[in-house]
């Protein structure tokens, strides 16, 4: 049976306490060795249930095994130097201590796909797997090898379609890249970032799809968005070429953001991750307000290609208000769901495939 109106997150969530300090970004390993190994498990196994109980359609690992998107993957890489590090602006919005790129990078070996066959053991329900986009993984870096963005970001893209096709071989139904550089550097998008975004997904037969968003609900985050003014446009530089690129579903926010929803008529005919959740607060979402959010965004895409979602990760936020919102997410769906049925919504092409492991 097919469902309309999938659920699903972002990408990450809250970590248990006992594997790391809650509420935190980059948090520091309470395990170490063998104990980590299970524990990770463990904390995998946690974020799947909770999914399950709130009724996410589409599951994830919630990030347990990581300690950030972007680098714990870098972390994999040979080519980088993890002691040597420097300072860059991240997203040219906040200083970070990152990793130096001192020679060719490469995938020596797998990094998350244990992880993804793990997952993919414990639950029947399609599962969704996030990697960082190219453009952000060099965002993320200094670069003393290549000293070219845009030769780092290829190599990384080559590096990225190697873990997506092992990743899918592990029965990964949709691969997602996480791109909120996609929002800062525009002329790069257009000139090379939504091509090396293709590369990482190419040849791929499950379902594909990039997550551009304005960040976790951090204080560098939520400082620049005071910034941005009344209505934030940016999704209108990368959209036109996303519509004409082979990624099958965008993942965008539109939850208490000064997002214009009619942007999504630029993507017109690609499948639409919604985020109706706020991830830079603790208010806990009604499921009327999801719903709200979802009947709006039903003006500018077919209800067949609507995927209901989160702003961003929610690691930062707390087990409890994390839940909850997990839990508005799918009840708020749930209601458009019947209003769909009921004919008191125009159906659009409900009909339309949907994500074929729904079907
Ligand atoms: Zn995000």
């Amino acid at each position: 049976m097919k469902i309309v109106l999938p659920t699903s997150t972002a990408g990450s969530l809250p970590k248990p306490s006992w594997l790391a300090q809650p509420e935190t970004l980059w948090s520091p390993w309470k395990l170490a060795g063998e104990e980590l190994t299970q524990g990770k498990q463990d904390a995998l196994r946690l974020a799947l249930d909770d999914q399950r109980q709130a009724g996410i359609d589409i599951v994830s690992d919630g990030e347990q095994t990581r300690q950030h998107f972007v680098t714990t993957f870098i972390e994999h890489l040979s080519g980088v130097d993890f002691e040597s590090r420097r300072t860059v602006r991240i997203r040219d919005r906040y200083d970070a201590s990152v990793p130096t790129v001192v020679g060719a990078v490469e995938r020596t070996k797998p990094v998350f796909v244990d992880d993804a066959k793990f997952l993919r053991q414990q639950t029947k329900q399609p599962i969704k797997w996030a990697l960082p986009g190219p453009m952000t993984m060099i965002d993320t870096l200094y670069d003393d090898h290549y000293k070219s963005r845009e030769k780092l970001a290829w190599e990384f893209a080559r590096i990225l379609n190697q873990e997506a096709r092992e990743l899918e071989a592990a029965g990964v139904d949709i691969i997602q890249f996480d791109e909120p550089a996609f929002n800062v550097f525009f002329d790069e998008v257009n000139d090379w970032g939504v091509a090396t975004l293709e590369k990482a997904a190419d040849g791929l037969k499950c379902e594909t799809a990039v997550h551009i968003c304005y960040g976790y609900g951090i204080k560098a985050n939520t400082d620049w968005k005071k910034t941005l003014g009344s209505e934030w446009r940016h999704y209108e530089e990368a959209f036109p070429k996303l519509r004409e690129s082979g990624i099958d579903i965008i993942s965008l926010e539109c939850q208490n953001s000064r997002v214009p929803m009619d942007l999504i008529e630029l993507i017109r005919g690609k499948k639409v991750m919604l985020g109706a959740i706020d991830v830079a607060s603790d208010t806990i979402e009604t499921p009327e307000q999801v719903a709200d959010t979802l009947r709006k965004a039903l003006q500018f895409v077919d209800a067949g290609n609507l995927y209901p979602s989160t702003n961003c990760g929610m690691a930062p936020l707390s087990a409890r208000i994390a839940k909850g919102k997990l839990k508005a997410l799918a009840a708020g769906a749930e209601i458009v769901r019947r209003e769909l049925t009921d004919g008191k919504l125009p159906q659009g092409s409900v009909g339309a495939p949907a994500c074929p492991a729904l079907a």
